[in-house]
C-alpha cells in the first residue's frame, strides 16, 4: 500500500502553480480579459488552483499560433514526427506517478486507475500512432497503359479538440496523438471541471514540441468551447462530451462544412447468459467481476456498465454474489493505492447522481445495495463520494434510459436470448455492451447483434489503442483508437498524371 501525500503538503511529487495560463505558441499567456476560475479537488472540495475563464478572443490567439505552425509542421517527416510522439511517451512514463497524483486530485479518481490504467493506456497511444503514421503508406492506380492515380495523405490544418473530464488526461490523449502523428496543429479545451492535469501533461511535454503545434486554452463551454467549435479558422472539430452537446457541436461545424468527430454519451449493455453460473471457476469469478465495472472510474465512464441484464434462471444466486462483491470496494483516500473507488469529479456531478438515486427509488426500482452518499471523515468529507449502488426494475425506468454517470448499474432480468437481446437495444445509445457466456454461438451472435461500436465479449472496459472505439445511435460519429483514426484527421489528394507523349 502507498499513500501519495495531497498536494500542497511535504512530500507531494505534484507542485500545482496557484494560478494557470492558457498554453498558447509554446508560451504561458494570460486572458485577454483577465478572469479565471477557482478549481476545486473533489477529494476534498477544496479549491487548489485557478485557472483562465477564457474567450473568443483567447481562441483566436490561440488559432494564430496554431496557423503559423501548421505549415511548416505539417510538412515535417513521418519519421520526426513519430520520434517527438516516442520521446512524450518516455517523458511521461518516466513522470508517471507525478502525473497521476495530478490527475487524482484534479479528478477525484482512485490512484490505482492512472497509475495502472489511464497513463500507460496514454503512453501506449502515443506509442501506438508513432508506430502506426511510420507504416502508412498511400496509394497508387493505375488508370491504364500511361495514367496514374496517387493517393497521398495530408494533413488537414488546424484542428479543434474538446474534451470532457472523466479522463481528463487519457481523453485529451486519444485526440491529440493521431493529431500530430497526422500532422496537425491543434487547439484543445479541456472541460472546466478539470482543467488542471492536463496543463501538468502540457508543462511536462512543452520542450519536446515546435511552438504552436499544441495549444490549450481553457474556460467554460460557451465563452471558450462555441468560439473554437464554431471557428472558421478548424479545419475538423473532434469532440467528447454528452449527446446534446454534440448535437450543437454539429450545428456549429454546418456552417463551415468541416468533419466532425463526436464521442458522446452511453448507457451500456451488460449481458449475463445463464452459463456463466455452470460452474464455481475462474471464469464465473471473471463474469463477477465484470459485473463490478460499473463502479469503475466511479461510473464516469461513457461505456459504464449501467445497465446489467441477467437470465431469470440464475438472477436470485447471481446477484446474492455480486452485492456481496460490491459492499467490498473499497472506498476512501483517492491517494491511497488501496482505494477502488475515489470522488466524482465536481459538486454538480455528485447532485445528479443523488437526484437519480432519489429517481430510481420514486420509480419503484429496488436498492439492493448502497442509494446514498458514502461519508467520509477528516479532510476527505468535504469530498463528493457515492455508495455503489444497484438498482434492480425494469428497462423502461429513467434509471435504465438516462445516462447517470455515477456508480450505480441498473439490474434487469431476461427469458431468453431474443429478451436479451431486445432489452439491449432498448435505448437511445449504441456506445458500449458487454456479453458474457462460455457459449461461443450465443457470444457471437449476441455481439454482432448488438447495436453498439464495442462490444466486450467475455471481458470489460480494456482500451487497448488497435481497437476501434466509438458509437452507433446517439453515442457519436466516427472513431477513436485503431490506425484508422488517422483518416479523421487527414485529407486525401488525389494527383492524376498522364505521361503519355500523345494529346489526349
Ligand atoms: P459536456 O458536453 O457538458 O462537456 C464536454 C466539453 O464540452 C467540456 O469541455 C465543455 O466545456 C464543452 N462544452 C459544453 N458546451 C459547449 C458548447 N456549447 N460548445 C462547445 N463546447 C462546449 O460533457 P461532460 O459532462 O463534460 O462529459 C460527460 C459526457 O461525456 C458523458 O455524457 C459521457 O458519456 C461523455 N463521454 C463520452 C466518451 C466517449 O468516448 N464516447 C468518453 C468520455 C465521456
Amino acid at each position: 500500500m502507498t499513500v501519495y501525500a495531497q498536494p500542497g503538503q511535504d512530500g507531494s511529487l505534484v507542485t500545482f502553480k496557484s494560478r494557470y495560463e492558457n498554453f498558447i505558441g509554446g508560451q504561458w499567456v494570460p486572458p485577454v480579459k483577465g478572469n479565471y476560475f477557482e478549481n476545486p479537488s473533489p477529494v476534498t472540495g477544496k479549491t487548489f488552483t485557478e485557472v483562465p475563464a477564457s474567450t473568443a478572443e483567447d481562441i483566436e490567439l490561440a488559432l494564430d499560433a496554431a496557423h503559423k505552425a501548421a505549415p511548416v509542421w505539417g510538412k515535417t517527416s513521418v519519421a520526426e514526427r513519430a520520434n517527438i510522439l516516442n520521446k512524450i511517451a518516455d517523458r511521461l512514463e518516466e513522470n508517471l506517478e507525478m502525473v497521476a497524483v495530478a490527475e487524482t486530485w484534479d479528478n477525484g479518481k482512485a490512484i490505482r486507475e492512472p497509475l495502472n490504467a489511464d497513463l500507460p493506456l496514454a503512453v501506449d497511444h502515443f506509442r501506438y500512432f508513432a508506430g502506426a503514421i511510420r507504416a502508412q503508406e498511400g496509394g497508387l492506380s493505375q488508370i491504364d497503359e500511361d495514367t496514374v492515380a496517387y493517393h497521398f495523405h495530408e494533413p488537414l490544418g488546424v484542428v479543434g479538440q474538446i474534451i470532457p473530464w472523466n479522463f481528463p488526461i487519457l481523453m485529451g490523449v486519444w485526440k491529440i496523438a493521431p493529431a500530430l502523428a497526422a500532422g496537425n496543429a491543434i487547439v484543445l479545451k479541456p472541460a472546466e471541471q478539470t482543467p488542471a492535469s492536463i496543463l501538468v501533461l502540457v508543462e511536462l511535454i512543452a520542450d519536446l514540441l515546435p511552438e504552436g503545434v499544441l495549444n490549450v486554452v481553457n474556460g467554460f463551454g460557451l465563452e471558450a468551447g462555441k468560439p473554437l467549435a464554431s471557428n472558421k479558422r478548424i479545419s475538423k472539430i473532434a469532440f467528447t462530451g454528452e449527446t446534446t452537446t454534440g448535437r450543437l457541436i454539429m450545428q456549429y461545424a454546418s456552417q463551415n462544412i468541416i468533419p466532425v468527430t463526436l464521442e458522446l454519451g452511453g448507457k451500456s449493455p451488460n449481458i449475463f447468459f445463464e452459463d456463466v453460473l455452470a460452474k464455481d471457476d475462474a471464469y464465473a469469478d471473471k463474469a463477477q467481476e465484470g459485473f463490478t465495472m460499473f463502479a469503475l472510474n466511479q461510473g464516469e465512464v461513457c461505456t459504464c456498465p449501467s445497465r446489467a441484464l441477467i437470465q431469470e434462471s440464475i438472477a436470485d444466486p447471481f446477484l446474492e454474489k455480486v452485492v456481496a462483491r460490491t459492499q467490498k470496494i473499497v472506498q476512501g483516500n483517492p491517494l491511497d493505492t488501496d482505494t477502488m473507488m475515489g470522488a466524482q469529479a465536481s459538486n454538480d456531478q455528485f447532485e445528479k447522481i443523488m437526484s437519480y438515486l432519489d429517481i430510481g427509488r420514486q420509480e419503484g426500482a429496488e436498492v439492493l445495495t448502497g442509494g446514498g452518499k458514502a461519508e467520509l471523515d477528516g479532510d476527505l468529507a468535504g469530498g463528493f463520494y457515492v455508495q455503489p449502488t444497484i438498482f434492480k426494475g425494469t428497462n423502461k425506468m429513467r434509471i435504465f434510459q438516462e445516462e447517470i454517470f455515477g456508480p450505480v448499474v441498473s439490474v434487469a432480468t431476461f427469458s431468453d436470448y431474443a429478451d436479451a437481446l431486445a432489452t439491449a437495444n432498448d435505448t437511445l445509445y449504441g456506445l458500449g455492451a458487454g456479453v458474457w457466456s462460455r457459449d461461443g454461438n450465443t457470444a457471437y451472435r449476441a455481439g454482432r447483434e448488438i447495436q453498439a461500436g464495442r462490444v466486450w465479449v467475455n471481458n470489460y472496459h480494456a482500451y487497448p489503442a488497435h481497437a476501434a472505439f466509438g458509437g452507433y445511435k446517439a453515442s457519436g460519429i466516427g472513431r477513436e483508437n485503431h490506425k484508422m483514426m488517422l483518416d479523421h484527421y487527414q485529407q486525401t489528394k488525389n494527383l492524376l498524371v498522364s505521361y503519355s507523349e500523345n494529346a489526349q
